[in-house]
């Protein structure tokens, strides 16, 4: 057995695993009347799904870093020996599901004084730096070695030494058992499930797991978008932010020539996530309301007649959506790294089912946006907020701008925009917060929401704009939040009057809208000076940030976040019916 050195000491240990520093985010229950409500077959069908999710987050454990299986067997034979160390960190460890994180405020947590920060994280070798890896790259694309560097800038290999050279293996084949396994629970699934599009979708999905065929994914994908009305979900989820190796080829002048001689497009890793939970009727209902303004919104994006969109502003929308109450989350839309996301729009624009036709479909995440503690929210806003402008703070409307965030992921040029490298997540994740704002006057204007509501998703996003630390350039989600929060204030949009935040409502909009012609302009003309030149510009931390950050510190202490999943737990060790 390997061995490590804890990286944490106790004092640390218990405060990050004390409940005021540790939240906890609780999926579904085992007693859950959602659950209870199921007719038998998908009730059984949900066990395999939260098996096949729970293999899927093994695989993913391997992708993210290396030392992630090892470094859990070191601890668990530790804390059979009683090591009080090894089992907090253990905690910690199934928190973040893997050895190196962040925290919320963007500290790296990592676990053992051995492993440090891995911009390839496992999808290529731990000892390659980027040097190294674009030297080996030039020499074998000028020895004519095309296709074989092909399969290692793409989304679904690990990289791995090759005597002198570098191999590209595809996810399907280096895990080979552990995906067939997953497989056959899909497959089982499938026989129980009441839901005939669902069970098509999920042998579709088996299938893509067997064979090592991008196509099939595409086949999959292209099914599970379509998915409306099933009373379960499942989701692979596939993204590629975490990647901070694979787009730096573009930065290398002489290796980026050779790319593009070769026809070459490089994408980031995806990182593997499952999702498993039941669909919400309510709450999916309300999500629909947003659907039919969908072309207009596509109609209005700026610079609209220079690129194609996902959401086609004459044709029927293909794009799904549902709100789910979760029942797990394993692997990479799990790990809780500073967060859990809110919500996903998937497939992202690098995947081959958007080729074929293929539609998005947006899950949102109940349980995690379920506030436990209002009276620290009342703390928040008593702390940052100018009094008068309380009325229109509201979570709900915090929602409300998720669905439209999740929505402009699909408004815009349709393409990966893989040219810009670092700063291509940050500019989408800018576009679709942008793209929110920026439509919440048509918005009003056609009837989706009233007068009150569009003050309050203004002031509560304005207000959300605040963050708690600095982040780290790694941190597409967080970059931006600051990016837009110097580019408002610049303009105008809010002010800060006795250490509070003043929302200058009527400013925002506008604001918004030059901002997100900006971003439109980056990705249509997907040159990386530019994008660079923009981000860095805008992502400057002002001193306003830091006096409403200490604040924010004050009243939240939460650092690192956990789930709770007893339902999915006890399904998991339940024998066949
Ligand atoms: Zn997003």
């Amino acid at each position: 057995m390997r061995e490590y050195t804890l990286n944490l000491s106790m004092e640390e240990l218990e405060k990050r695993t004390h409940k005021d520093y540790l939240v906890t985010k609780k999926f579904l229950k085992a007693d859950a009347p959602e659950y209870a409500a199921l007719a038998d077959g998908d009730k059984e069908a949900l066990k395999h799904l939260v098996r096949a999710a729970n293999i899927l987050g093994e695989i993913n454990l391997h992708l993210d870093n290396a030392d992630n299986v090892p470094f859990r067997e070191f601890l668990e034979e530790e804390i059979s020996k009683g090591n009080k160390q090894a089992e907090l960190t253990k905690i910690l460890f199934d928190a973040q599901k893997g050895i190196n994180a962040i925290d919320t405020m963007s500290n790296p947590i990592f676990l053992a004084k051995e492993v440090g920060e891995r911009l390839g994280r496992g999808v290529y070798p731990a000892d390659l730096s980027v040097e190294e890896f674009h030297k080996i790259l030039i020499k074998m694309l000028k020895d004519g070695k095309v296709e074989k560097v092909k399969n290692m800038l793409n989304q679904r290999s690990v990289v791995e030494r090759d005597g002198g050279e570098l191999v590209g293996i595809s996810y399907i084949d280096k895990y080979k058992s552990e995906f067939a396994k997953m497989a056959d629970e899909l497959d089982r699934a499938a026989e129980v499930s009441t839901n005939e599009d669902f069970n098509e979708y999920l042998r579709l999905q088996a299938q893509a797991l067997r064979t090592n065929d991008p196509m099939l994914d595409a086949y999959a994908d292209k099914k599970w978008a379509t998915l409306q009305d099933t009373p379960l979900e499942f989701t692979i989820t596939r993204e590629n932010y975490a990647d901070e190796m694979t787009g730096t080829v573009i930065e290398n002048e002489e290796l980026k020539k050779l790319l593009d001689e070769n026809g070459i497009n490089p994408i980031p890793k995806d990182f593997l996530g499952g999702r498993v939970g039941i669909v919400n009727k309510k709450g999916t209902e309300a999500l629909m309301a947003i659907k039919k303004y969908l072309p207009t919104l596509a109609k209005n994006m700026p610079y609209a007649d220079e690129y194609e969109q996902n959401i086609k502003p004459d044709e029927e929308t293909k794009q799904t959506m549902v709100d789910v109450d979760m029942v797990t989350a394993a692997g990479d839309v799990g790990e809780y790294r500073g967060g859990i996301t809110l919500a996903e729009n998937l497939p992202n624009d690098d995947k081959l089912s958007l080729t074929i036709g293929g539609g998005r479909r947006n899950v949102y995440h109940r349980q995690i946006r379920f506030i436990s503690d209002m009276k620290k929210l009342q703390e928040r806003l008593d702390e940052i907020l100018d009094k008068d402008q309380h009325k229109y703070y509201l979570d709900e409307a915090d929602h409300w701008f998720t669905i439209g965030h999740e929505n402009a992921h699909s408004l815009g040029p349709k393409k990966g925009c893989e040219q810009l490298g670092k700063y291509r997540n940050i500019i989408e994740e800018n576009k679709a917060d942008m793209g929110a704002l920026a439509f919440v006057d048509l918005l009003t204007e056609l009837g989706m929401y009233t007068e009150e509501q569009r003050k309050q998703i203004i002031v509560t996003t304005i207000t959300d704009n605040f963050l708690k630390s600095k982040p780290t350039l790694s941190q597409a989600h967080r970059v931006r939040t600051v990016m837009q929060n110097k580019f408002f204030s610049e303009r105008g949009a809010y002010d800060i009057v006795d250490g509070k935040i003043h929302v200058n409502i009527e400013k925002v909009v506008p604001i918004a809208k030059e901002m997100l012609a900006q971003i439109v302009r980056i990705q249509i003309e997907e040159d990386f000076d530019k994008a660079e030149k923009y981000v860095l510009d805008n992502f400057v931390w002002t001193d306003n940030m830091e006096l409403i950050a200490q604040k924010l510190q004050k009243i939240s202490k939460t650092l690192n976040g956990r789930l709770e999943t007893e339902l999915a737990d006890k399904l998991s060790q339940e024998g066949e019916l």
